[in-house]
Parts: C-alpha cells; sequence; structure tokens
C-alpha cells in the first residue's frame, strides 16, 4: 500500500490485509469476518503484544495431537498451574490455580511439565521477529512487549496497524503460534486492548472513545489497582473509574497520594510513559569496604544481604537481569578473590542473588580476614526471561511473591523504608 494512501485508512481485513471501506462485516476480497475498522486506524503507533496461551501453544505445536484437548502447563499434583489453553479456560482452569484443584475442574487434561528452555527459545524467535519491525521494543515478559511504530511508515509504506496484523499473521505460519495486539496512543490502554479479545485478538482504543470506553470498566482494570485498594476505592463509593473521572485530581491525591495522581490521569486515559529500551549496562554491583577488618562469617552474611538487595533493586530499576552472580572479597593484605556462578536462568531478585553468593562465601569464610565484600551480577539481558515461578520450588516462589510485594512499597513509600528481616541468613542454603 502506497504512504498517502495510508493516510485515509480506516479499515482493513486481517486475513487477507486488504483495505475496507466503512460499513462491510466480510471482506470484499477474500469473504473473511476478521475486519478492523477505527477511525484513528492511520494515526496509531503504540502495541502491546501478547502471546496467547504462551506455553501451552508452544506444546500444542510441538505435538498437534494435543490440539484438540484441554492442555495444562504446571509443576504436578502439588504444583500450580502456569499456563492452560483456551480449552481448559473453558472448563474453569485458570492461570496460578492450585493443580489439584485444576484437576477436579477438569480431569481429562493433559498435564505437560514446563519446558522453559523452549519456551525462552520461541519467545526469543517472536521477539526478533518484532525488533524487525521497529528498533523501539520494550519486553515485559517472556511473551509480550510494547512496540513504538511512530516513524515506521517510510520502512513498512505502510501505517503501523497493519504492519502489526502483518505480523500477526507471520507469527501464526513461521512460528505456529497465536499473539492478540492492542493498538492505542499509549501504554495503558494498549495492554488493556490487547487483552479485550483473546486469542488472536486485534483491539484497537483510540484517543476520542478512551473517556467513554473507560467509564463503565471496574477500577482494576488501572495498572496498580488490586483487589485489596480496589475494596479501599468501594469503600468510598468508587466502584467504576467513571467515578474517578468525575473526581479531581487534587482530591485524589488527598485521599490516596501518590497513586490518586496516577488514578486521576489512567482514569482519563492519560498516560505519558513512553516506550524504552531496556538497558543495555554490563553488569550490576555493590561492595562495602569495612571499618575493621571482617572474619566472622555472620557479619559478612549481614552485609552481603544488604548488597544483594541493593544489586536487585538497581536491576529491577533498570529492567535487567543478569545471568551471572559475581561475588567478590579483598583480604585484609588486599589480595582479591572472585567468584562466579552461572545461574540456570537470568535473575533479578535480591534472594536468589544473595543465595548464589551466600554458597560461594560458605567457602572463603575460614578465619581470613577481609576489608572488602561486593557482590554483582553480570551477562546482563533484559528482564523478561527472568525469574519464572519455580514450579519445582514453592518455597523459592513464595520468597520472589514476598521480594515483589516488598518492591511495591518500596516504590511506593521509598527505598529505605521496607526491612526484610532477612539479616540472621540460614547458615548452609541448598543452592
Ligand atoms: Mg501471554
Amino acid at each position: 500500500m502506497m504512504i498517502d494512501a495510508s493516510a485515509k485508512l480506516s479499515g482493513f481485513c486481517r486475513d487477507c490485509l486488504s483495505g475496507q471501506p466503512e460499513g462491510r462485516r466480510r471482506c470484499g476480497a477474500c469473504g473473511s469476518p476478521r475486519l478492523v475498522y477505527h477511525k484513528e486506524l492511520a494515526r496509531l503507533t503504540l502495541a502491546h503484544v501478547d502471546c496467547d496461551a504462551f506455553y501451552a501453544a508452544v506444546e500444542k505445536r510441538d505435538n498437534p495431537a494435543l490440539a484438540d484437548k484441554p492442555v495444562i502447563i504446571g509443576g504436578g499434583k502439588r504444583g500450580v498451574v502456569s499456563t492452560c489453553c483456551y480449552i481448559a479456560r473453558i472448563h474453569g482452569v485458570r492461570s496460578a490455580m492450585p493443580m489439584f484443584k485444576a484437576l477436579e475442574a477438569c480431569p481429562q487434561a493433559v498435564v505437560i511439565r514446563p519446558d522453559m528452555e523452549k519456551y525462552a527459545r520461541v519467545g526469543r524467535e517472536v521477539r526478533a521477529m518484532m525488533q524487525a519491525l521497529t528498533p523501539l521494543v520494550q519486553p515485559i515478559s517472556i511473551d509480550e512487549a510494547f512496540l513504538e511504530l511512530a516513524g515506521t511508515e517510510r520502512l513498512h509504506r505502510e501505517p503501523p496497524a497493519l504492519v502489526l496484523a502483518r505480523f500477526a499473521r507471520r507469527v501464526e505460519t513461521e512460528i505456529g503460534i497465536t499473539i492478540s495486539v492492542g493498538l492505542s496512543y499509549c501504554k495503558f490502554l494498549a495492554k488493556v486492548a490487547s487483552d479485550m479479545q483473546k486469542p488472536r485478538g486485534y483491539t484497537v482504543i483510540g484517543q476520542e472513545e478512551a473517556l467513554a470506553f473507560l467509564a463503565p470498566k471496574p477500577v482494576t482494570i488501572i495498572w496498580g489497582v488490586g483487589k485489596a485498594f480496589a475494596a479501599t476505592l468501594e469503600r468510598d463509593g468508587i466502584h467504576t473509574v467513571g467515578h474517578l473521572q468525575a473526581m479531581e485530581e487534587t482530591e485524589l491525591m488527598r485521599r490516596y497520594g501518590v497513586i490518586g495522581q496516577r488514578l486521576a490521569r489512567l482514569s482519563r486515559g492519560v498516560d505519558d510513559r513512553v516506550v524504552h529500551l531496556n538497558e543495555a549496562a554490563k553488569s550490576i554491583s555493590a561492595e562495602t569496604t569495612f571499618f575493621d577488618d571482617i572474619s566472622s562469617h555472620d557479619m559478612l552474611v549481614t552485609h552481603l544481604r544488604a548488597l544483594s538487595e541493593k544489586v536487585a533493586w538497581r536491576a529491577k530499576k533498570a529492567d535487567v537481569a543478569g545471568h551471572t552472580v559475581v561475588l567478590k572479597l579483598k583480604t585484609a593484605d588486599f589480595k582479591i578473590r572472585t567468584r562466579n556462578r552461572r545461574l540456570d536462568g537470568p535473575t533479578q531478585l535480591a534472594d536468589r542473588i544473595f543465595r548464589t553468593g551466600l554458597s560461594m562465601l560458605e567457602k572463603e569464610t575460614d578465619g581470613t580476614r577481609y576489608r572488602l565484600i561486593g557482590i554483582g551480577i553480570s551477562d546482563l539481558g533484559d528482564a523478561a526471561l527472568a525469574d519464572p515461578p519455580d514450579l519445582v520450588d514453592a518455597q523459592a516462589t513464595r520468597r520472589a511473591a514476598a521480594e515483589a510485594a516488598m518492591d511495591k512499597l518500596r516504590s511506593k513509600f521509598g527505598k529505605a523504608t521496607v526491612e526484610t528481616g532477612y539479616t540472621f541468613a540460614p547458615k548452609r542454603p541448598q543452592e
């Protein structure tokens, strides 16, 4: 399609990608009912792309016998559902559901243990295809990302709306899984949109209808509003986004603090966050030089814990994760010891950094006096593939969830507010 023709684009067919005049129910060229119409189609450039039931879709792709069966990806009877296919969802199975409950709801389900390496590989393939569309790809997890396509019309010779539909088609034919696309003018609504017509969805939310679209929605649609906060709002008589729209920003801030501002803005479809690349640092580390040399195992562990927190915090801020944990020690006579351990996947969790560091430290606390300890992560990549829920070790998953909860508090009230209470480290953790 020519660039100037695209300026008038108001509708197209998602199957054959031909332009469609307003009002058709089926494609004039191929007969498909999968048409997209929107007044702002030629203008919108920000997308959220999310793979549909990703792990399950990959397994179905690799084993056609599973095509019509309910499939659950998860960790055995005592584990939880990691992903389930849409057939399993019809039976009431949901992500994060305990496996025994899922099997009660859907006894005929085929349960498959997750193959994270395979999913990561497929995730990277999808990512590479995204990066061919635009350099501005911001991965959110292994199977979803924000894409900013402004300024790519010259390259693609068609507007972003069509580029995305073509992309969805290519992912299906070349990778063998399906995706859902949300197209909008801001991150918040692009993400909301991609979730609306899953699977194989393509949803557009424009500037013009944003207010009316949001008004009847529950407050939990707003990023950062979970069940607990929704209950607070409920008590204050705020049930829908429309109620928030009717309130002044100053009033919301007076009542709820910083998050009040977010409520005011997002409820009106105002979201200035831009799509950014995840930072490309080489490593992140933190170290402490002691006032007096230390040989005590427990004291070194205490420092190690605090430094691990620091490193994790910075990694999360930069949206990166490290594949290798590096422990650094300097002896009283200025000899430097560094120890590395490569993990089976990248991490940005303080808990994992600390435990890995600790297992290396154990071998170094032999009475030697140290003047410095440092911990860091290297082999940095984006955080998309970091720390998937550990289906084998439920404890690690629980610790990760606790850490995420504390991060939330930290970003709300400041870094110093939350103490982990992990000053008393176990003496010999299993690594
Ligand atoms: Mg997904």
